[in-house]
Order: C-alpha cells, then structure tokens, then sequence
C-alpha cells in the first residue's frame, strides 16, 4: 500500500474549458499559458492534451519552452518575459519560439543577432500595470528599431490588464483606452494592421472588449475562475484538478480536549475526530484555519487544528459512521481550490501552482 495523497488531472475537464476559451475568443486564436508547469498541472501532457485545440502555448522561460519541445509539443511557443540572456535569442530562433519583448534592452539585443529564422516577437506596452512593458510614449521608438531589424518577421502589440477581475470598471477602461491609442498611433503612422493581445482569462470572461487577435487564457484552462463572485460564463468552468487524500485514524474526544499541534483548538463537546494523511509537505496550505472545510466521504466537515507536515484532523461528529480508507477530497470539483485559499488568505493559483513534487499526479480521461 502506498500513500494515499494524490492529485487527479481530469484531462475531459481541460478540454471543455479549452473549448470555452476559443468560443469567448470568437475568430481570435487562444495561446495557452502553461508557465509554472502548467500552473501545477503537468505542462507537457495539458499542452499534448490541448494542442489541437489552441494555436500557441505562453510559457515564463525558455527551459520550459525546451522541456515542452523535448515532450513533442510542436505549436510556437511564446516566451512571457522574454529572453533573459544573448545565447537565448539563437535557440529562439531555431525553436520556434516567439518574443515578449518588454523594454529597450531586449529590443537592442534582438537587434544585433545573426540568427537563422527570423523570429515574430511581442511589443509589450505598459498601460498602468507598471511591471513589465514600454511606457506608451517609448512604443514608436521600440517599434521602428524591431521594424528596422532583420531578425524579426512580424510584431504583435501587446499588454496585460492588472484587474480584469475587479469589480469596478474604472482601471480597466483606462488601461484599454490607453492601448487603444498607441495602437492607433502606430497603425496611422504605419497604415498597416497590427495585431494585438490583450486579454487573461479575467480579460476574456468579462471584458469583450479585451478579447482579440490573440487571447491568452491561463488559469480558466484549469477551470477555476478568476473572479471571486458568480459570473455566468466563470461558473460553467470545471475544476482539473481533485487533491484527495483518506482517513488514517479515526478516535472520540471528551468535551475540553484540544487537537494538533499547539492546541490550537479545543472540542466543545463529545467529538469524531478523522485524521487524514495530507499536510502542508503535500501541497495542503498550513495556513488553513479551523472551520476551513474538506470534504470526508463527499460531505463537508471542517478541519479543526493546526496543519501538519503530513496530517491534518477533521471533526466528523456530524456525518456519522467514517472509517479508516474512507476518501477525502481536499479540492476539486465538489470543492473549489478557491474556496480553500479564502480560508487559508491564498488565491487558488497559488494553491494549484505550488504542489510538491511528493504529490503523484494522475492523469483521467
Ligand atoms: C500568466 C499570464 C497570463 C494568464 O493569466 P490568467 O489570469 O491565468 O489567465 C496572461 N498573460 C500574461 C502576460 C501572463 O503573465
């Protein structure tokens, strides 16, 4: 018998989403973002599984573009932030791999190669998120230089919202606006069409707006929603990932006597006690608070203790009989990792992205 702790990948889950992300798309293409392994995943079998279905994959480095490559993955690939050193332009180029290029230095570098194949690069412009991008004011500049250059064969204008999924417009609309008229200036200078790129999955649930020549989807792939209230189209997505564990030991505790380390808590009346063999050393956040719920044979309970390395406890006093080998689900489809990370003042991202190598992962359907 092996640990019972496992994730469950449900690849038909991946699907649909995928299949909604190209309907909100319209005639636009998605490029999957699998960056950070696939945001916990498994990037190299969802992007096998969706590769018919998408037009490119965004990754956050190239040695995970390479491992992608090494897998088969054939679909450009596109690199987020760029090359990070000289030597990566080359391989770039060969691998067709595309270019977010983010600021001066990246386009300079670009600029002075002798690479093979040209290579279609991202021009990203800073609309107020003020972390990666040109300030719009610099984008001509940028843009002539990569024109002008011999290494590059087409130019994308891009840029990334900062709260697609907030719920007042106002950042939103500005950002927008203020991509709008770059773009604008550069296809008046230019008289040609440019395309562009825009939205993340918040973007393209709730933004028409944002939805463009190239959407890039993330996190509503794994079928979680970006947004922290119900939204129509957020709600038909499907949890990929199930973290389930089983019950360890099941023990009654008088009134007054506390669980875990630290007794922390302490029962307040004649409890069932289940201990489940999932800690934080498996991906179980241990900033979960008692009263966060886990599902013990499809009904929730809550957790009540603190969180160890290998364990948590669950009171089960209100759903009767639970026996040792009865399953666990920590998160999935009948509980949403969002739900989790409220309780544990995470986001669901994170709880997904972040799995321990120790956690097996099984892939269905
Ligand atoms: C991570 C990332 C995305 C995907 O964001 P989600 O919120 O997961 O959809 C899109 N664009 C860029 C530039 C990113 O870094």
């Amino acid at each position: 018998m092996s640990r019972p702790t496992e994730i469950l990948i449900d690849l038909e889950a991946l699907k649909h989403n995928c299949r909604l992300a190209k309907s909100l798309s319209g005639r636009g293409n998605v490029v999957a973002v699998v960056k950070a392994d696939a945001y916990g995943h498994g990037a190299a079998d969802i992007a096998l599984k969706i590769e018919p279905e998408v037009s490119m994959f965004a990754i956050s480095c190239m040695e995970e573009a390479i491992s992608l490559r090494k897998h088969g993955v054939s679909l450009p690939l596109l690199l987020l932030e760029g090359c990070f050193s000289e030597e990566e332009y080359a391989l770039a180029s060969c691998q067709n791999i595309q270019l977010v290029i983010h600021n001066n230095e990246q386009a300079r570098l670009l600029s002075r190669q002798n690479l093979q194949h040209k290579v279609k690069v991202w021009l990203k412009v800073d609309s107020g998120m003020h972390r990666l991008g040109v300030l719009p004011e610099e984008v001509e500049a940028v843009f002539e230089q990569l024109l002008a250059s011999d290494n590059v064969s087409e130019i994308v204008l891009m840029t990334h919202l900062a709260s697609a999924d907030s719920q007042s417009p106002e950042f939103t609309l500005e950002q927008l606006r203020r991509f709008e008229k770059v773009k604008s200036n550069l296809v008046n200078r230019h008289s040609a069409r440019i395309e562009v790129s825009i939205a993340n999955s918040a973007g393209l649930i709730c933004w028409p707006d944002a939805r463009s020549d190239w959407n890039r989807p993330g996190i509503m792939l794994y079928g979680l929603s970006p947004l922290d209230v119900s939204q129509e189209c957020a709600d038909k997505l499907q949890p990929v990932m199930t973290f389930r564990s089983e019950v360890i030991a099941v023990r009654n505790i008088q009134a007054g006597e506390s669980v875990g380390y630290g007794n922390t808590w302490t029962a307040s009346r004649s409890s069932q006690i289940a201990t489940l063999a999932v800690g934080y050393g498996d991906g179980y956040p241990r900033t979960a608070k008692s009263g966060t719920p886990v599902l013990i044979n499809g009904q929730r309970c809550p957790l009540v203790g603190r969180v160890s390395m290998d364990m948590i406890c669950v009171d089960v006093t209100d759903i009767g009989m639970v026996e040792i080998g009865d399953s666990a689900e920590l998160w999935g489809k009948s509980l949403k990792a969002n739900e989790i990370a409220e309780c544990s003042g995470s986001i669901g991202y994170e709880l997904v992205t972040r799995m321990p190598k120790r956690t097996k992962r099984r892939f269905i359907g």
